[in-house]
């Protein structure tokens, strides 16, 4: 799915979870575990306001396990509580119900000791699109086909996904709007395919995945592209790999934009493992 954000979509999609927001006692804002930073809405904290959150870090099987524990130690000690799981093939959810109910205890707490039980927590998902949303909802879905149904009070027909017998989750997630001012996140947004091709410049792109690897992965670009550095040479960096690979034109000479696609996908399809593109240092 790709959306064209303007302002009067972004005005609506902030209205809408604004909305859906006053039925949840915690909202669940999901997030790419390879762009901790990238993948998160701009607005996102004025958008929540004061309702508890969980961050779920989804994508965990291709983001660099060194990193994400580092991101979940960053988040919980600037005290917002965070794990990482993997919708995909269902990893991690457990930790999804236990922290929300650790998140939301005071409040169970305060609820019981005014002699009102508390039922199931409500959440529901936050996030931009592709990190997963419609993917972890069936994923819960799957699991507990029983919904519960409408609510009375709630206009729109919303339905309620059942997760155990603790945690409703609404089955629309909030879609917001990804960063775009900034085109270093642009690039790591299409790098993990969370953007579409066509709005990004192939051969950029590819530089860019380079020069990242140069950085950060060196090992992962040398055992395999056999490079050591990406010096401002790109025509010979990609001869280099154009030979490597055998990527030919018809006539026999190197095809750039296959190489540049080559790049792409190679990082894509973790053909150079598995990769977290923003550092909590940054
Ligand atoms: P949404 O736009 O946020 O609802 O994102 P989707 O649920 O449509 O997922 C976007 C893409 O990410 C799909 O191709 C999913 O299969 C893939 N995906 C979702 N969760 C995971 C995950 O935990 N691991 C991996 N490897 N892929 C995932």
């Amino acid at each position: 799915m790709t959306i064209q954000w303007f302002p009067g979509h972004m005005a609506k999609a902030r209205r809408e979870v604004t909305e859906q927001l006053k039925l949840v006692d915690i909202v669940f804002e999901l997030i790419d575990a390879r762009l901790p930073l990238s993948s998160r809405n701009p607005m996102i904290d004025e958008v929540i306001h004061q309702k508890p959150r969980l961050l779920i870090l989804n994508k965990m099987d291709l983001a660099d396990e060194t990193e994400t524990a580092r991101w979940i130690r960053h988040f919980e000690e600037q005290g917002v509580r965070a794990v990482a799981i993997n919708s995909f093939e269902g990893k991690g959810l457990q930790t999804v119900t236990k922290a929300a109910k650790e998140i939301l205890a005071p409040k169970l707490e305060r609820m019981r000791k005014r002699g009102i039980r508390p039922g199931a927590i409500r959440a529901m998902i936050v996030g931009i699109p592709n990190v997963g949303k419609s993917t972890l909802i069936n994923r819960l879905a799957r699991k507990n086909i029983a919904k519960t149904g409408d609510k009375p009070g709630v206009t729109k027909a919303q339905q309620w996904i059942k997760f155990g017998k603790e945690l409703e989750l609404l089955d629309t997630p909030g879609i917001l709007w990804p960063k775009f001012e900034d085109q270093e996140v642009g690039y790591k947004l299409a790098l993990t395919g969370a953007i579409k091709d066509t709005i990004v410049n192939m051969e950029d792109l590819a530089v860019f995945g380079l020069r990242f690897l140069e950085a950060h992965y060196p090992n992962r670009l040398a055992e395999r592209y056999g490079l050591t550095t990406i010096d401002d040479d790109i025509l010979s960096i990609f001869n280099h790999i154009g030979e490597l690979r055998k990527v030919y034109a018809t006539g026999g000479e190197i095809d750039y934009d296959k190489v540049a696609e080559l790049i792409v996908r190679d990082i894509r399809n973790e053909q150079l493992g598995k990769l977290t593109f923003d550092f909590v240092s940054e």
